[in-house]
């Protein structure tokens, strides 16, 4: 037990240390816990991309973070590393319910952030989910209240906020938005609003877009609290 008390604060430690402007390259490099290090190690990562070492270590550290990059800069572990590590660091249990929500857009994407999620968290212990419909109301009901990350729809998770009377979301530690310029273009604003309305003030949010445009700075203004901007822009 010792031992565990000390691998988590020296982790802690490591993290509060980490010096923002390192610029760090490699996995091996961030104070990551033994599951996420494995987890990465196995889906062959080991260098990160620009916005993920941009990103990763100031969500490391619980800051609020408005990301853009274009798609297929490496968005998702940019988010899926930090929200493993918080809540590994804040020794989430099954006990404790909810600490994540990812949202996204549409269906498929939240099947692939999932799926990421599954392969570089697959040596944690946390319990995760999909929200996405297709299976009934009753049959994802079920399977919520034990959920310690949950990947949705906006459409749909509102549709259990309103509907599933048991599902808890006091203890949420961490909003992530992905896509938001896709949220925003589809007319989920309303639903995305209604969602945050639900969550606990105290949180650390993250939004992501391929792009930066005035909408997704509407919703950054509703749900981030002094945010760190993060860009990586196209070389001219
Ligand atoms: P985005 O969300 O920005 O469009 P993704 O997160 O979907 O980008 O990543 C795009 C591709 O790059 C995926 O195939 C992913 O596996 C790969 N990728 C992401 N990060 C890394 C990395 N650090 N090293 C190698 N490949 C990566
Ligand atoms: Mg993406």
């Amino acid at each position: 037990r010792k031992r565990d008390i000390d691998e988590y604060e020296t982790l802690q430690k490591a993290v509060e240390e980490l010096d923002l402007k390192a610029d760090t390259k490699d996995f091996s490099k961030l104070p990551l816990s033994q599951p996420t290090s494995r987890g990465l190690d196995a889906s062959h990562f080991k260098t990160l991309t620009d916005i993920q070492s941009k990103a990763i270590p100031l969500a490391l550290k619980g800051r609020d973070i408005l990301g853009a990059a274009k798609t297929g800069s490496g968005k998702t572990l940019s988010f899926i590393v930090p929200v493993l590590e918080n809540l590994y660091r804040a020794k989430w249990t099954e006990l404790d319910g909810l600490g994540a929500l990812i949202i996204s857009p549409t269906r498929e994407l939240a099947i692939q952030i999932f799926e990421v999620l599954r392969k570089v968290g697959r040596y944690h212990t946390f319990s995760a989910g999909l929200v996405i419909g297709g299976k009934s109301l009753q049959e994802e009901r079920e399977r919520l209240g034990r959920m310690n990350i949950l990947v949705c729809t906006p459409g749909r998770m509102l549709q259990h906020m309103d509907q599933t009377a048991a599902f808890e979301v006091d203890n949420l530690q961490m909003l992530v938005l992905d896509e938001a310029d896709r949220i925003m273009d589809m007319g989920f604003q309303t639903s995305v609003d209604a969602i945050v309305e639900h969550l606990p003030k105290q949180r650390q949010t993250m939004l992501f877009s391929a792009t930066q445009t005035k909408k997704v700075s509407d919703l950054a203004r509703l749900s981030l609290r002094d945010p760190e901007y993060v860009a990586v822009h196209e070389a001219a």
